[in-house]
């Protein structure tokens, strides 16, 4: 399993600087996020999100700016586009207009995202015999 994590000073309610950590994960089949913050100076810590699904954007741009990201490419020959359809609608609740705009960027440049996004799309894009790799 692989994983990110990202540190994000964060103002505390006592006044004092404190630290958000950032989590985003592969786990049981789905993309997750965690985050929690923590307060040396007043002890405050909190669970702030811990689940399933896609992580918001500000999370998102932390990880980002410390990992940088990473591109998904299809390997093989061009795969119909049934099985990306479907599986840009499983994961990502899509519209269909979407996931077709989906589909066609990971065939022409490949898809951007952070590196656990594009290990969970992966995985669900070999599952449906989608031959995909993942580049810096
Ligand atoms: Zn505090």
């Amino acid at each position: 399993m692989s994983g990110q994590t990202v540190k994000i000073a964060s103002r505390c309610e006592c006044g004092s600087l404190a630290v958000r950590q950032v989590n985003q994960f592969v786990l049981d089949d789905e993309l997750w996020w965690d985050s929690e913050f923590f307060c040396e100076t007043c002890g405050t810590y909190l669970c702030e999100h811990a689940g399933p699904g896609s992580a918001p954007d500000d999370v998102r741009q932390a990880l980002f700016a410390a990992h940088g990201s990473v591109r998904l490419r299809l390997t093989g020959p061009a795969p119909s586009l049934v099985p990306l359809l479907k599986v840009f609608r499983e994961i990502s609740a899509a519209s269909l207009p979407q996931a077709r705009d989906l589909a066609g960027e990971l065939s022409r440049d490949g898809l951007v995202g952070t590196l656990s996004e594009m290990e969970f799309l992966k995985a669900r894009l070999h599952r449906r015999g989608v031959r995909v790799d993942i580049s810096r």
